[in-house]
């Protein structure tokens, strides 16, 4: 049986984040991870609090979003290369009309989120239509594996590649069982193991109201540059490489259980419908990635980990908000 000051399980965005923040209040963790289905693995993740079809504004997003632009600043300063940009357009495709006009921004976003405004989208984003279009200055997206690779050095993290099978409280400490047969006792502890964790534990199919948690979803490429600058707007597109795009994510239904099968064609096509509307050129997508989220859970609702701190169900926002979250939870330690 070996000893650790604070245990981590999960090593996605939410557990390295932790990882890193934990270090930096001068705690040493170890991190058990078993690295499958790791929703962190998207090819690219965009840091936006500008969210959805209707451009609702997340909760503390905007604090998410500084605190995780903050968080890749001090890594790079620190030498990590690290893949990321700021400034990220929102064409006003399919808005209502008033959502078409500058004054319905500026009354949203003034004084939180600095934006330009175009009354005509500019022309390296390709769209087909001549809509308005917002330029989020602040917002933007990183390459998450960048991220991951460098939080996984810096926070110094003893990492142990294996499945916790069981967490229990046993006075001031924590037991761990691993899949190898060894066990873990730890004086802290936090939770991080995402979708993939939940179905593992096989308790989280549907919250306390009844909604299927595990929200699948994928991301598509096309063969050719349909935008120059990454552009969000409900969907989101990004040039991937010299001359694909990437696009999605795929609408899918929410699942009582974890489904890591392939998007079904329907979906993709409907993607690809969507985007070849909006882009004015007929395509071909295929799917390069494929994840599944947990749902962001309500407070009425928290992952049932008697006893036992967690930082998960981040929903489609785990990189605009695990950092900002992560900065309170080392707070407490
Ligand atoms: C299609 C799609 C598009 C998305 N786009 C965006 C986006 O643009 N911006 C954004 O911010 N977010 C986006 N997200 C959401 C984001 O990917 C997730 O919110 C985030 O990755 C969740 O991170 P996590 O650390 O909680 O979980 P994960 O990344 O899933 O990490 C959990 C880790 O814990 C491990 N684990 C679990 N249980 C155990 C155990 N018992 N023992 C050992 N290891 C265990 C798993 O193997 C995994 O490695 C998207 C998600 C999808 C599916």
């Amino acid at each position: 049986m070996s000893d650790a000051d604070l245990l981590i399980v999960g090593g996605g965005v939410a557990g390295l984040s932790a990882a890193w923040h934990a270090k930096r209040a001068g705690r040493h963790v170890t991190l058990v991870d078993e690295g499958i289905h790791r929703a962190s693995d998207l090819p690219i993740a965009l840091i936006n609090p500008l969210r959805g079809h209707t451009g609702r504004l997340v909760t503390n997003g905007i604090e998410g979003m500084h605190a995780t632009f903050a968080l890749i600043d001090t890594l790079r300063d620190a030498g990590h290369a690290i893949e990321s940009g700021r400034g990220l357009h929102r064409p006003l495709i399919d808005v209502a009309p008033a959502a078409r006009h500058e004054a319905f921004w500026r009354a949203k976003l003034d004084g939180t989120l600095a934006f330009d405004w175009h009354v005509r989208a500019p022309e390296a984003l390709g769209l087909v239509e001549p809509v308005p279009c917002l330029h989020l200055h602040d917002a933007g997206w990183v390459a998450p594996l960048s991220l991951l690779d460098a939080l996984k050095i810096a926070s110094d993290a003893t990492l142990i590649v294996d499945r916790a099978t069981d967490i229990a409280r046993a006075g001031q400490h924590h037991v761990v069982g691993l899949a190898s047969g060894s066990t873990l006792t730890a004086r802290s502890i936090l939770w991080c193991g995402g979708a993939w964790g939940a179905a593992l534990l096989d308790r989280h199919a549907t919250t306390a109201s009844g909604d299927a948690l595990y929200k699948p979803g994928s991301l598509l490429v096309v063969d050719t540059l349909l935008t120059a600058m990454p552009l969000s707007f409900g969907l989101y597109a990004a040039p991937f490489g010299a001359d694909r795009t990437l696009i999605g994510p795929t609408r899918e239904g929410s699942s009582a259980t974890f489904a890591a099968d392939p998007a079904s064609p329907e979906v993709v096509a409907h993607l690809a419908d969507r985007i070849a509307r909006v882009f004015g050129t007929t395509m071909t997508a295929h799917e390069v990635w494929r994840g599944v989220r947990l749902a962001r859970l309500s407070s009425s609702a928290t992952v049932a980990l008697d006893g036992i701190p967690t930082l998960t169900a981040l929903g489609s926002r785990g990189f605009l908000m695990a950092p900002w979250l992560a900065v309170a939870w080392a707070r407490s330690l």
